[in-house]
């Protein structure tokens, strides 16, 4: 068993509250990427310090707004694309508050799994039931860590390996030390047959691009501190590992994907979308 637990109030979970609450300003933008009906609730938790006017939040947390609407819609249209191309299941690897399940249209049959820390998933579950809010897909869930057996708790309900996966990880490489990094990629290839495909946020080999003092001093009004929480380990780049284990890679920085869907990032997002890549690969 993992050494540490945490909720959506304390430690890296609270990043999940911060991400949400992101999508909730993403979501109210006229020229919005994603549309996520659920992210203002599930941003409101009781005794966190969530502004609740945009108007309150840093102007660092809203040029961040641009980049992080950005980045979840490029992996929605991934997994949306791996569904058409008839993969019938998925795993978002530290879902944290992601609603994909309930907002993003499934073919029938569609099992999408999430996996992030007990505490986490059930902070979600609460909001999602008092919202009404019903998946749009077979959704299950795993609370477990990471750093633990995760494969066996996926198997438990109902994943199996034996069919085609789409794997997400957003906002996830950061915080893992470079050895959970390597055994997660080997143990996702382990869990995939092939033709299976995999997506993964990449800033943690450019994380200076976000540790900038101004950044640094945004994200502890939310009580983070995101010099202790990302990792300073180096290691390689996502696509080698994925290389070393037979996926073939590649590698769009989000500037690119930026012009691709016409969103113009101001400040601090702009410079961070030129070092910020999604690694996507198939096995
Ligand atoms: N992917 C989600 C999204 O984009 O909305 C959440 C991203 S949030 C920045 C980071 C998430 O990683 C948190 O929900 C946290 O609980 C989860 N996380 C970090 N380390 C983890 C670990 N070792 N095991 C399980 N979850 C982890």
């Amino acid at each position: 068993m993992a050494q540490e637990q945490w909720d959506v109030l304390s430690g890296v979970g609270i990043t999940a509250l911060m991400v949400a609450a992101a999508r909730a300003l993403e979501s109210a933008r006229a020229d919005r990427l994603v549309d996520d009906p659920y992210a203002g609730a599930l941003a409101r938790c009781a005794g966190a310090p969530v502004p609740t006017a945009e108007s309150d939040f840093s102007p660092r947390f809203r040029d961040a707004v641009g980049y992080i609407g950005l980045r979840s819609r490029v992996l929605d249209d991934f997994l949306t694309r791996a569904a058409t191309d008839g993969i019938a299941q998925a795993v978002v690897l530290a879902s944290g508050l992601d609603t994909r399940a309930y907002r993003l249209a499934w073919p029938p049959g569609f099992e999408l799994f999430e996996i992030d820390q007990p505490r986490v998933l059930a902070y979600k579950d609460e909001v999602l039931a008092a919202e009404g809010a019903e998946p749009r897909c077979a959704r299950r869930a795993a609370g477990v860590d990471l750093r633990d057996d995760w494969p066996a708790a996926l198997r438990e309900i109902g994943f199996d390996p034996a069919r085609r996966t789409a794997w997400v990880a957003e906002g996830l490489l950061l915080y893992l030390d470079a050895a959970t990094e390597r055994s997660l990629v080997r143990r996702v290839t382990e869990n995939s047959a092939p033709g299976s495909r995999i997506a993964v946020e990449d800033l943690v080999t450019k994380r200076s691009a976000l540790l900038d003092d101004e950044s640094v001093q945004a994200s502890q009004h939310w009580g983070v501190n995101l010099d202790e929480l990302v990792s300073q380990e180096d290691r390689p780049e996502p696509e080698v590992l994925l290389a070393e284990h037979g996926w073939t890679a590649e590698r769009e920085e989000f500037s690119s994907a930026a012009r691709r869907y016409g969103r113009e990032l101001s400040g601090h997002a702009r410079g961070m979308s030129e070092v910020s890549s999604v690694v996507t690969a198939e096995l």
